[in-house]
């Protein structure tokens, strides 16, 4: 298919918006179409916006957090306002369907909303008196030119859980969406740009590899935030550290969810399929196995395998909305197929096949229906590989105890959840599972704005995770000052 047609994705650098030719296409996962072209960026454009950003650290970092604020709130107003043309934008380029992209663009506001509490977050700490005379502060001050390197899955969100934090907390940034999904980031700095930002405070790179790599071994870069794939996120953590940033880098995820013979079956039902199915199970706290604890398995995949031939599979860029979009890629889509097969010809069985799905109004589009696969053995490539499609893996306990020790065999270690009535089998697995976001009859416990999105294992490189006071301090330095006023007290200005 011709690309020479579609419009040049622009990059955002000191205040300009520049459109290079030539890239990769960018698709429209609904229907195969080539929508954009994404340039592919390199060492002169990540120098421009570093250099960019990093002239406009010192008059940023000394405006008042109370008026970096008031950007932020000019900022919620504007994403409201523009919430339909964002969330349209999401779904065209992700292929999410229009109820998803809302519920993601929601998350993402809520990051700007805790954003606009700067004045409150950044305050520090004080005691008087430390030593006779003595008082001791703490400030909470920016560190410089921070980066943000982002995934498809998420083209609002995941953007939205990096800038407006750093920027509140009087840093500069540089952003670098992914390729596949670029078209959204373009419109979150537009706006950001038109709540009166002042220039070179927020710049916008594209590409891939090289402009990642010359990012990260850039001098003037303080910090790297990243969220991707684990093997991406290891070499961000290595790359960056070495060079010497202070680096948070989120990675991919296997996520197990337990039920118990006792849970609830049309409220599990009912999770469990939006967990593994909701977003084309294209999610890092996607529920991608559910782990069936004795009885659970007959009590509940009756209806479950029900649920999953129900959802309608369709384009998400027109009026009539399906229950569930594309995956991202034709190459992607193939994976997630070949996974499955991988797993039938080890020995687990399909008992709802997603495999054939036919989709006549959109016959271009990367399409997979909801798929459940049962028997699924630990030592199977579909049990360890994350999958990121609407797949549900279906592995049988015979107890809670070999349940969980299956969960925490996981090199993962983002999100698990448990179904049940039983106060007691709900604490041991809390207490017990390896995971940094736990459910209790929830079945994506994805963090909001206010709470840190805590990965554990090779879910996350780093020491301070994204979001919540974590994301605060990830973005700061603190400055422990310890003041003495010297005086004999005889001629003191007070006493005239
Ligand atoms: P990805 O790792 O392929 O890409 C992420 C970013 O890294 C993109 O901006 C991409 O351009 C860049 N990149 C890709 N290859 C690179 C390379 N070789 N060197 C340097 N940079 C490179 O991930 P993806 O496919 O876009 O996103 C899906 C993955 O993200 C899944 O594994 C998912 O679990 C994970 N994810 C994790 C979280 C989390 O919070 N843990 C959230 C969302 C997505």
């Amino acid at each position: 298919m011709s690309t020479t047609t579609v419009p040049a994705v622009p990059t955002f650098i000191a205040g300009e918006w520049r459109k290079i030719s030539g890239g990769t296409p960018v698709f429209n996962p609904s229907t195969g179409e080539v929508i954009a072209e994404c340039p592919v960026g390199g060492a002169a454009e990540v120098n421009a916006a570093v250099e960019a950003a990093a002239t406009a650290f010192p008059a940023w970092r000394d405006t008042p957090p109370i008026e970096r604020a008031r950007v932020f709130f000019r900022y919620r107003q504007l994403i409201e306002e523009h919430f339909d043309k964002l969330c349209a934008c999401v779904s065209r380029e992700h292929g999410k369907t229009l109820a998803e992209s809302r519920g993601s663009l929601f998350r993402g506001l809520e990051n700007v909303e805790y954003a606009c509490g700067i004045p409150s977050l950044l305050m520090g700490d004080s005691l008087e008196n430390i030593a006779r005379g003595v008082d001791c502060e703490t400030h909470l001050q920016p560190l410089g030119v921070c980066v943000g390197i982002t995934p498809f899955n998420f083209p609002a969100m995941v953007p939205l859980w990096m800038f407006p934090v750093a920027l509140a907390c009087g840093n500069t940034f540089v952003l670098k969406p992914s390729e596949k999904v670029p078209l959204t980031a373009v419109l979150l700095v537009e706006l950001l740009e038109k709540a009166g930002l002042p220039t070179g405070v927020l710049n916008l790179v594209h590409g891939g590899r090289e402009v990642v790599d010359a990012l990260l071994t850039h001098p003037r870069v303080r910090a790297i935030s990243f969220v991707g794939s684990t093997p991406i996120a290891r070499h961000i953590y290595e790359t960056g550290t070495r060079h010497g940033k202070r680096v948070q880098a989120n990675g991919g995820a296997k996520n197990y969810i337990v039920v118990m013979p006792d849970a609830d079956v049309p409220r599990t039902v009912e999770s469990l399929s939006s967990a593994a199915f909701g977003c084309a199970g294209e999610r890092c706290m996607a529920g991608s196995t559910a782990l069936t604890v004795g009885a659970a398995a007959d009590r509940l995949l009756p209806s479950l395998v029900e649920a999953a031939r129900a959802i309608r599979v369709g384009p998400t860029d027109r009026a009539t909305q399906p229950d569930m979009g594309p995956v991202i890629s034709a190459p992607h889509r193939d994976r997630v197929l070949s996974l499955v097969a991988s797993g039938e010809s080890e020995g687990a069985r399909v008992i709802a096949d997603g495999r054939g799905i036919r989709v006549p109004e959109a016959p271009g589009g990367y399409y997979v229906g909801a798929t459940i696969v049962d028997g699924v053995q630990a030592d199977m490539t579909l049990a360890r590989e994350e999958v990121f499609g609407p797949v549900l893996n279906v592995m049988r306990m015979d107890d809670l105890d070999a349940a969980i020790e299956t969960a925490n065999r996981s090199a993962f270690g983002n999100g698990a959840a448990i179904f049940t009535n039983s106060g007691k089998a709900a604490r041991e697995f809390k207490h017990r599972v390896k995971a940094g976001m736990v459910g209790i009859n929830v079945g994506v416990p994805a963090t909001m704005a206010m709470f840190p999105f805590t990965g554990w294992d090779e879910s996350f490189f780093g020491d301070l995770h994204i979001q919540g006071r974590e994301g605060v301090q990830f973005y700061t330095q603190q400055k422990v000052v310890s003041t003495r006023w010297f005086g004999d007290g005889v001629g003191d200005v007070w006493k005239k």
